[in-house]
């Protein structure tokens, strides 16, 4: 298994967080946000993303998966749910990428069933080319092309996931 040269580096990744948290923080100035973020691979993003959030955060996490290997099952399963009533508030849906957009449309569809005031969603990178359901991402940090990859929360086969940069995964033979 290798990891080749980063597609995206370190640097270039937390000035986009940056980014991404002060256009949220314009967005919702004078309100409050509940954040969700769908774990595991948005771990990493949520946690820097949140810290350049300036308006009051109430932090909530839903453990989803869809993935077996670098496959999509197309299947979603919702492994842990929300915990706080997010009735009548704003809410920010935290992904760490969307490829054929089926999770994000699943969880996105299951947060709105409980009525949020507004509902937005931030997602790290896009691979446009594979989307099969169209699913609004307000708030997007970088369109990648169709490859696998792996590094800042993202894994293939539970691993990689703690790399600080984002690389395209390339299986040894
Ligand atoms: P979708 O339902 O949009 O097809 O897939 C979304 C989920 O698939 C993501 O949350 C992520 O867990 C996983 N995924 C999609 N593409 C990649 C990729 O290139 N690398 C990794 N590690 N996971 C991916």
């Amino acid at each position: 298994m290798l990891v080749g040269k980063p597609l995206l580096g370190e640097k270039e990744i937390q000035a986009k967080v940056k980014e991404l948290a002060e256009a949220i923080s314009r967005d919702f100035a004078g309100e409050e946000l509940v954040a969700i973020g769908i774990l595991k691979g948005a771990f990493m993003f949520y946690s820097d993303l949140i810290r350049h959030i300036d308006v009051p955060v109430t932090v909530d996490f839903i453990i989803a998966s869809s993935y077996l290997k670098t496959e999509s099952t197309g299947e979603v399963r919702i492994h842990a749910d929300i915990r706080e009533d997010i009735s009548g508030k704003n809410v920010l849906l935290v992904e760490d990428i969307v490829d054929t957009g089926i999770t994000l449309n699943h969880i996105r569809e299951r947060i709105l069933q409980r009525a949020p005031a507004r509902l937005a969603v931030t997602a790290l990178l896009d691979k446009r080319e594979r989307r099969i359901v169209d699913v609004p991402i307000e708030y997007k940090g970088f369109e990648i092309p169709d490859r696998y990859v792996v590094g800042y929360g993202l894994d293939f086969d539970g691993k990689f996931r703690n790399l600080p940069y984002i690389s395209i995964f390339k299986r040894s033979e």
